[in-house]
């Protein structure tokens, strides 16, 4: 069959065989597909859908299609743990060193920011001398011997989800579950790790911006680990308001370490040992990481990791020149933080990148003061910019201060964890 025939077959709503699947995908890596051809195929998809076994049959190609991760010289079960991104979302950095420190072995390959949700490689480079860059034995050696490394994904994982990623960019395809679910899994299954949790966010600030389409997008991903062989669970988390109190990179991890000593924001403790519980009973390791985090015993594991991986914390993290408040000009309740804007001030004061040639700064970010909840008096502040210059912090004042929704009564807050995701089905909180 050749490609003509096989978009044409998706066009026409059929169902693909792996053998299709793979001619395209190997086609298409080899340069042998073009552009225009692999990109009526994706809008093909994007409009007809894919069954779970065209999804999964997608995804090992995708695999196929460069180098997996070989973990057999780390003994037990080795847990990963990935969210599909959201603002403040600094869980990988808590939740991570808290179950190593239970006893579970977390090989944990992280991304930078994308548009205005912040990266973990970009938070952990705010550490002074800190390498995100390791070779693959420093990376086994060091899951061995401090239970958890975060490294940055070599380019030879998944070069098929490179291509795919931009073409889809570019053409309007990315809003796609079948298409997300085998991007996100192919480069899980290509870490080689044996069990996963999915963060998967869910609202404004996140990717997927309803509860039913997060299901579906959870329930497919959860589908394609299991078919392989990898214990998979999703949780689904709200992402309408930012995650904790600081959004931007030195910001966060100071945020990561006040959660690890137990003076973090307490939801944003709960959603760590949340996921940290998860990350034990995948590990079948009966500990409790609420006490774990008391102790202390996660702040010194992450610390180890800092350490292990080049970090200098001892020369402190970077701070911003500047730090101005935002004020509100009236008295009220918190009732809404618009997760989007704040990712987007946060952005543009240069803890993201607009484009990907952009460096960042690593001191840059929104000081949440006035959280959800919260009863905030006129004149006082909501949040703080921290910015190189006064001038670029003071230009995205107005748009910060309007994220913030008041309102003389507080409101009845809704949950964080929304749903639940195993191969045993959904259950909804
Ligand atoms: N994240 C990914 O890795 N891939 C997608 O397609 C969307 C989000």
């Amino acid at each position: 069959m050749d490609v003509l025939e096989i978009i044409g077959r998706k066009r026409d709503g059929h169902e693909h065989t792996a053998a299709e699947i793979e001619l395209l995908i190997g086609g298409y890596v080899a340069g042998r597909i073009p552009d225009y051809q692999m990109a009526a195929w994706l809008m093909a998809v994007t409009i007809r859908g894919m069954s779970d076994p065209e999804t999964a049959a997608l995804t090992r190609a995708m695999v196929a299609s460069g180098d997996v991760v070989d973990l057999s010289r780390v003994p037990g079960v080795k847990v990963d743990k990935h969210s599909t991104g959201g603002v403040g979302d600094k869980l990988t950095l808590i939740a991570g060193p808290l179950a190593a420190a239970c006893g579970v072995r977390v090989p944990k390959l992280s991304g930078r920011g994308l548009a205005h949700t912040g990266g973990t490689l970009d938070k952990l480079e705010s550490v002074p001398g800190l390498r995100v860059e390791l070779e693959p034995e420093e990376f086994v050696a060091q899951v061995n011997q401090i239970g958890i490394a975060v490294a940055a994904q070599s380019p030879r994982l998944v070069p098929a989800d490179k291509l795919l990623y931009a073409l889809r960019d570019v053409t309007a395809t990315v809003p796609s579950v079948p298409l997300i679910a085998s991007s996100v899994m192919s480069k899980k299954l290509a870490a080689g790790a044996d069990a996963i949790v999915l963060d998967v966010k869910v609202g404004r600030g996140a990717f997927m911006h309803d509860l039913e389409s997060a299901i579906e997008l959870a329930r497919q991903m959860v589908a394609i680990g299991e078919a392989e062989g990898r214990a998979t669970r999703a949780l689904l988390t709200t992402m309408d308001a930012p995650l904790g109190n600081m959004v931007g990179n030195a910001l966060e991890i100071k945020e990561v370490i006040s959660v690890l000593s137990g003076r973090g924001p307490r939801k944003l403790e709960e959603a760590a040992l949340t996921i940290a519980r998860e990350m034990c009973e995948l590990a079948k390791v009966s500990i409790d990481p609420e006490p774990v985090l008391r102790s202390g015993a996660g702040l010194r594991r992450l610390e180890e990791m800092l350490a292990a991986q080049g970090g200098r914390l001892e020369e402190g993290l970077p701070e911003a020149r500047f730090r101005v408040p935002v004020v509100t000009p009236a008295a009220g309740y918190v009732t809404g933080i618009d997760a989007l804007e704040v990712g987007l001030v946060s952005m543009e004061l240069g803890a993201g990148r607009r484009r990907k040639e952009d460096v960042i700064d690593p001191a840059a970010g929104v000081e949440i003061t006035a959280p959800l909840g919260a009863r905030v008096e006129a004149g006082r502040p909501l949040a703080f910019l921290h910015a190189a210059s006064r001038e670029l912090a003071e230009a995205q004042g107005e748009r910060l201060r309007a994220a913030w929704t008041l309102a003389p009564e507080p409101a009845r807050l809704g949950a964080e964890l929304l749903a639940r995701v195993t191969k045993d089905g959904v259950t909804r909180y």
